[in-house]
């Protein structure tokens, strides 16, 4: 993570704290610092159309704060923490996931600017023997520890803080899934104690940090599929046409958990040639309505997406379409 967006995160986690404390019940908006591109040059970044409040229903949720057209880029966020997967591990960046043409055996970066911002969490991971939890992993088909072992360098190295995930909501958890992230806790650990990394380096590093990381993972990660193409022809599709062989990784954000989930969603999240997500608007959304993105594969029948929204994501989806039956 670079500087600023650790910067960033804590201008982010502050309010939103005090509302949690003090608004607990109320609808009460705030807003938030995240900017979107602007194209022209000398011109100062636009605040994104969209503000965070809290719901009675929902919890939070992400609103529009004026009318945004279909097809509009909302805003694009950088990720807290990401990393390829497995497949993926030699031909695309280390760092952003963007594909690169060359497959090598060893890891690489697509540029100088992704290997610098590497550096700090790469220089940690570096020295350590990965082996025993790379193959605990592989053999288990576990993805979300990939993510964990990367935030524990980047919070060894100094470049995040073992906190900038607590603002996210954390999955709800059984006895077994918490025995299996013991064991993965206690790999997770002996690879790092095997090496000359500080012990104040990894004071953070416990049972229930990582339990309470990997918790906040399981529902806030996003699969990252590169659509690749024009930008232009993304436009106007409802999804995003992607096939399973174009995820790359897997990233977590900041603004983009924010958002509730629809099966016929205003909104959509969009990779384009990295792992930078863009929030775009599938139709016209009007000021005060909430922004929703589909966790799912919205092309499922009503029973299999109930299914997998209660069992991935703990809650019983009461969108228009699943009221309606579709
Ligand atoms: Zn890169
Ligand atoms: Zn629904």
């Amino acid at each position: 993570m670079s500087s600023a967006m650790c910067l960033r995160l804590r201008r982010w986690v502050s309010p939103f704290k005090k509302l949690q404390l003090h608004h607990n019940n109320l609808l009460h908006p705030f807003s938030y610092y995240t900017t979107i591109e602007n194209n022209k040059p000398n011109q100062q970044p636009l605040p994104p159309p969209i503000q965070v409040s809290l719901t009675e229903s929902t919890g939070r949720g992400v609103f529009a704060t004026r009318r945004i057209g279909v097809g509009d880029l909302i805003h694009t966020a950088k990720p807290l923490v990401s990393h390829p997967t497995y497949s993926s591990l030699h031909n695309v960046c280390y760092f952003c996931l963007k594909k690169l043409s060359n497959k090598a055996q060893t890891i690489q970066f697509c540029s100088n600017e992704c290997r610098e911002q590497a550096k700090d969490f790469y220089s940690v991971e570096e020295r350590v023997d990965w082996s025993a939890y790379d193959e605990y992993c592989r053999k288990q088909g576990l993805k979300y520890p990939l993510l964990v072992k990367r935030l524990a360098c980047m919070v060894a190295s100094g470049a995040a803080s073992a906190e900038c995930l607590d603002i996210l909501q954390p999955a709800r958890l059984s006895t077994e899934m918490i025995l299996k992230m013991e064991n993965e806790f206690s790999l997770l650990k002996s690879c790092l104690m095997n090496t000359d990394v500080k012990d104040e380096e990894m004071a953070f590093l416990t049972k229930q940090w990582y339990i309470g990381v990997l918790a906040r993972i399981r529902i806030n990660s996003f699969r990252v599929e590169l659509a690749g193409g024009l930008y232009e022809d993304l436009f106007l599709s409802a999804v995003a046409s992607v096939d399973a062989e174009a995820s790359v990784g897997n990233a977590v954000y900041m603004l983009p958990s924010f958002y509730n989930h629809d099966c016929d969603p205003n909104i959509h999240i969009v990779w384009i040639e990295n792992v930078n997500a863009r929030l775009k608007a599938l139709r016209d959304i009007e000021q005060g309505e909430e922004l929703r993105i589909c966790y799912i594969d919205a092309s499922l029948d009503q029973n299999a997406r109930q299914t997998i929204l209660f069992e991935g994501f703990g809650f019983r989806c009461s969108c228009s379409r699943c009221v309606y039956g579709d």
